[in-house]
């Protein structure tokens, strides 16, 4: 008989697999142990008092109240805070704080792109439309005058890598040049920063409307713009056939073709989730976030012109928060600020609902792509080491859910039931 699935020696291997945490006196089964887990919260509460006594005092009232009562901007603005600290100590728990951090810092870099994007670009090359004398200009020698910028504004840091983050780091470059002329009263890096702010203008331009580069800029997300919404029209289609009107079909740059039972949705990147958090403008602020809370006028819930009632998430997730850690990189701050409402969001995201994404603010144009950010979010945290495993305590452990940080019962005996649902839905996410 064939007992090689068996193992050798099964307590060597139980050892191995029950390793110590990043948090001293506590192993890996701790996590799935409900006394256990009451502890490492209390160890989580005791380091955030250790690091930010104020904060801790304002939170641990937040706890007591179980969350209840509070103003909903304050309560907001209190777990944007502490989601941060979180998002260290479970990158601690798993040993993956060079990980964890290094995902961070690509997020926030690539965060000058969307920033020189809302500085400059939006306002004076995609707003402003193509320039009449377009089509005359030399590209080639325009390129070669941008390149030349570039090497004398990117000496230090070279992006070569990435045209689009190359971009960005150039004009914000310029920006910060023009400022400091100004201030230091330089009339000779005034001039020398404004011709170089014309360049890069130019180049913008080109990329942005000629015909001859459209391919090159069609990919970046700097060149992304809204478009205005037809509801009569949410799905453009092509009538090809004149004879008979009624026979149509949509563009073929969008169609999807499908192969077997495989998913057919094309996922956004890092990057382009990233856009659409930059795109948003964080209504909890001004409490309008209607993608949460629903799109409403003088207190009543509104439709839209297809009659679709815009109530917003039925979860009331806390989406605007979970965007301004997003945009800051706190990538598993931002996941526990949507498990608090959404503790299976592995199995919703972008192929589930869009009821948020109906009720954004923005009515009158392409509305936030909120499903996309969700998945966005879900996924960089399922893609670190023991991604699975932060998502899985999640939602067993999230101290941002004043009101049921973790499972009280005793019932929770075994996690078998609850780690079989999170793991089939997180292998959704993945693929
Ligand atoms: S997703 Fe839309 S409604 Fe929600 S916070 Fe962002 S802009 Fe506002």
């Amino acid at each position: 008989m064939n007992l090689l699935h068996l193992s050798m020696n099964p307590r060597a291997e139980a050892a191995g697999w029950n390793f110590p945490l990043g948090i001293a006196g506590f192993r890996f089964a701790d996590l799935n142990r409900v006394r256990r887990i009451a502890e490492l919260d209390s160890v989580f509460r005791q380091e955030l008092k250790a690091a930010n006594p104020d904060l801790s005092t304002v939170y641990e009232e937040y706890r007591l109240a179980e969350g209840k009562g509070y103003d909903s901007l304050a309560a907001s603005e209190l777990l944007i805070r502490v989601a941060p600290h979180l998002g260290r100590f479970v990158a601690r728990i798993f040993h993956i704080e060079a990980e964890h951090h290094a995902l961070q810092q690509r997020v926030v870099g690539d965060g000058r792109i969307f920033e020189w994007k809302k500085k400059y670009l939006d306002k004076q090359v995609l707003k402003q439309g193509p320039p009449a004398d377009m089509e005359r200009w030399d590209l080639s020698d325009l390129e070669f005058n941008y390149r030349a910028l570039v090497d004398r504004r990117l000496a230090q840091a070279p992006f070569a890598e990435d045209p689009e983050r190359e971009l960005a780091e150039a004009g914000l470059a310029i920006l910060e040049a023009l400022e400091t002329a100004k201030t230091q009263d330089s009339p000779e890096q005034l001039t020398n920063a404004q011709a170089d702010l014309a360049t890069i203008h130019k180049w913008s331009s080109a990329l942005a409307f000629h015909s001859s580069l459209r391919e090159r800029s069609a990919p970046l997300s700097l060149f992304k713009v809204p478009e205005n919404l037809d509801y009569q029209n949410l799905v453009h289609i092509e009538r090809f056939d004149p004879q008979l009107p009624e026979r149509f079909r949509g563009p073929r740059e969008t169609r999807r073709f499908r192969d077997g039972f495989k998913l057919t949705d094309e996922r956004m990147t890092q990057r382009e989730t990233l856009q659409e958090v930059y795109y948003c403008i964080y209504c909890h602020e001004r409490d309008k976030d209607s993608c949460s809370k629903g799109y409403r006028k003088q207190g009543q819930i509104q439709k839209n012109p297809l009659d679709i009632v815009l109530d917003g998430c039925p979860l009331d997730q806390k989406i605007s928060e979970a965007h301004v850690l997003r945009r800051q990189g706190d990538v598993i701050g931002a996941l526990a600020m949507i498990m608090i409402d959404n503790p299976l969001c592995a199995g919703t995201g972008h192929r589930i609902c869009n009821d948020c994404m109906k009720s954004c603010i923005f009515q009158k144009q392409t509305p936030v792509n909120i499903p996309q950010i969700e998945t966005g979010i879900l996924t960089d945290v399922l893609n670190l080491p023991y991604g699975f495993e932060i998502y899985s305590l999640l939602t067993r452990w999230n101290p941002l859910n004043a009101s049921r940080p973790f499972d009280h019962s005793q019932v929770v005996g075994s996690p078998v039931v609850p780690l079989l649902f999170a793991r089939t839905f997180c292998s959704a996410v993945v693929v």
